[in-house]
């Protein structure tokens, strides 16, 4: 058995990889794969209209805004909502605390000019900034409510009066948010919701009133909204399988119930990292995030030993992304808290075995 600590495409629930292989051969006993069916049959229709439900009632989404399917991933989006609300006259507002804060950011200089209130790369992205000022006349604020590489979370969110959007990426569904206080949430599937190859779009139609510039079609919010997210062919499998996989949420209780259970797998985690001298955590511990713990080792010649150390029990996914270093272990929420207690009993069974070394050694030594 594996246990899959991998930042993305992310773990799925058993049970939803099975019923996504059961529709790949038949599904809903039509004779037809998932695969192969048209997006323009009534079959296709129900799962588009009961994926967007799911989302509608698993994030408590109020009145006035469209929840929409694209494709493209969460990199998309990083142009597509300046091209779509980033005009001439205003700058964009931006929140620097990461390594996909910054790829967002580069992409909005391409449509204009951007305010980069506040960043935390004095430190390596190790913590979330904290007291800016969001200038009132620009035309968003943008930020990453939880940074997949740096291991660093969004536990309160700035008051503005300009409207927010936000990359939600690696923990929508994680823990309650209130959407209302958002003009436009996105995400990749590939962290907490499906398999890649969607992108959840949560937008305020009244911010869908102020695009200015000329946008194509495959990038303008409004057609997605206006076709149903069947403007072009969608994504059908991806979508699917994201159905599944919020159905397995709702059935688990919903994202209170799944918040709860993601608060105590991170708490396990970095009660390890903080109690094993062997190790240590990377963010800030107020700005910790649950989804994503990066640590590292003090002896960093360890590291590769500890790895494959951790192999041997199953444990996948836990190298840390290559700038970092280190390790990152995604706590995603189909991971059970039983994958958590193995990683932490690895972590204190590698520090026991170096620690016999040791005394083998002095005894040695003394002989
Ligand atoms: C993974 C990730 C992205 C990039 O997502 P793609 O779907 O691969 O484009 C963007 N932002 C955050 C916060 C992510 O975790």
């Amino acid at each position: 058995m594996k246990h899959n600590f991998g930042a993305g495409p992310c773990i799925l629930p058993a049970k939803v990889l099975d019923q996504a292989a059961d529709a790949v051969r038949n599904f809903n006993g039509l004779g037809l794969s998932i695969l192969e069916i048209s997006h323009r049959t009534p079959e296709f229709e129900a799962v588009m209209k009961e994926t967007q439900d799911l989302v509608r009632e698993l994030l408590r989404v109020p009145e006035g805004y469209s929840i929409l399917f694209l494709q493209g991933g969460a990199s998309t989006q990083f142009s597509m909502l300046a091209m779509n609300f980033l005009h001439q006259e205003k700058k964009a507002a931006y929140l620097d605390c990461g390594y996909f804060s910054q790829k967002a950011i580069k992409e909005a200089l391409l449509f204009g000019q951007v305010n980069i209130v506040a960043s935390s790369k004095d430190k390596g992205y190790n913590y979330i900034p904290l007291g800016y000022e969001i200038p009132e006349d620009s035309a968003y604020f943008h930020y990453t409510s939880n940074n997949t590489i740096e291991g660093t979370e969004m536990f309160s969110f700035p008051p503005t009066t300009v409207p927010v959007i936000c990359d939600m990426s690696s923990d929508i569904f994680s823990r309650m948010v209130n959407v209302a206080d958002f003009d436009l949430i996105y995400a990749g599937a590939q962290k907490n919701m499906g398999p890649a190859g969607m992108t959840l779009v949560v937008v305020k139609d009244t911010l869908l009133e102020h695009i200015q510039r000329q946008v194509p079609s495959m990038s303008d919010y409004r057609i997605y909204r206006d076709n149903g997210s069947l403007f072009n062919t969608p994504p059908v499998f991806s979508i699917y399988v994201a159905m599944l996989n919020l159905r397995w949420l709702k059935e688990k209780g919903g994202v209170k119930t799944i918040e709860t259970e993601n608060i105590a797998k991170a708490a396990l985690l970095y009660e390890e990292i903080d109690r094993n001298p062997l190790f240590y955590g990377l963010a800030d511990p107020d700005h910790r995030s649950r989804m994503n713990v990066t640590f590292k080792m003090y002896e960093p010649a360890m590291e590769q030993e500890f790895l494959d150390f951790a192999s041997t029990r199953g444990i996948v996914g836990v190298k840390g992304y290559r700038s970092v270093g280190g390790f990152r272990a995604s706590l995603y929420n189909a991971l059970p808290i039983s994958s958590v207690e193995i990683l932490v009993s690895c972590m204190s069974d590698f520090e026991k075995e170096k620690l016999n070394k040791e005394v083998e050694l002095a005894q040695n030594e003394s002989l």
